[in-house]
């Protein structure tokens, strides 16, 4: 092996995430999942090769000859084990599909580790950083299709508030949702004026002018406007 390589590896794996498998916590792993920079015990590398290339790339960090600059690169520039699971844990992986017991691979739950969106991200932003491009993570489409008018709206990621949207929202996973209530006002406006008015202008109106319209003002402009939206709020 390349001795610039050997010494990037004893480097990588005295840092203290790095010494124990990245999915079982055995200690001192000796291979490497190139398209995550994370170290993994021989039997999780195994569990590895069975979700294909694509998803991880696994070399050994003793006995390969790394011939690719590019994995190289990633290995030395990847944060490691311990930044991986956190970055997953922070998009709501669950730790036990996180961590597993020292010396046991499970093969359905690296499964859905390496599977996740999460984990497709991290290999992404591994990837950015490789090519040093700038790396954004993209909004979750779930809530930017139910995200409310509130200007901080698309920034919420807890696993609560999921729970809540998905809870209100059963059928809003892939189609775009219409907003709560707008079906039903559609139908109001149809049933009742049929003028094509916007349903935020007849929500809002009428309530804040209902005690008086017709002495609000001189009168003769806003009567029209206040005989539709009446009939539409009836
Ligand atoms: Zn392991």
């Amino acid at each position: 092996m390349n001795p610039a390589v050997q010494t990037m590896f004893v480097a990588k794996q005295k840092q203290e995430g790095n010494r124990a498998c990245c999915d079982c916590g055995e200690r001192n792993p000796k291979w490497a999942s190139v398209g995550h920079g994370t170290f993994i015990c021989l039997d999780c590398s195994g569990t590895h090769r069975s979700l294909g290339v694509h998803i991880s790339f696994v070399q050994s960090t003793t006995l390969d000859t790394w011939k690719s600059q590019r994995q190289v690169r990633k290995m030395k520039l990847a944060s490691g084990n311990a930044a991986f699971n956190d970055f997953l844990r922070a998009r709501g992986v669950p730790e036990e599909v996180i961590h597993g017991r020292p010396g046991t691979t499970d093969p359905a739950r690296l499964r859905r580790k390496y599977h996740s969106h999460a984990a497709e991200l991290w290999r992404e932003r591994l990837d950015a950083l490789v090519d040093g491009v700038e790396w954004i993570e993209p909004e979750p489409v779930e809530y930017a299709d139910l995200a409310p008018a509130s200007p901080d709206a698309g920034r919420q990621r807890s696993p609560s508030d999921s729970a809540k949207r998905r809870g209100g929202a059963p059928a809003a996973a892939g189609a775009p949702a219409p907003a709560p209530g707008q079906s039903f006002l559609k139908s109001l406006i149809r049933g009742s004026s049929g003028a094509a008015r916007s349903p935020p202008q007849l929500r809002a109106k009428p309530k804040r002018g209902s005690a008086s319209p017709a002495r609000a003002s001189d009168g003769t402009d806003l009567s029209g406007v206040w005989a539709i939206q009446g009939a539409a709020g009836e």
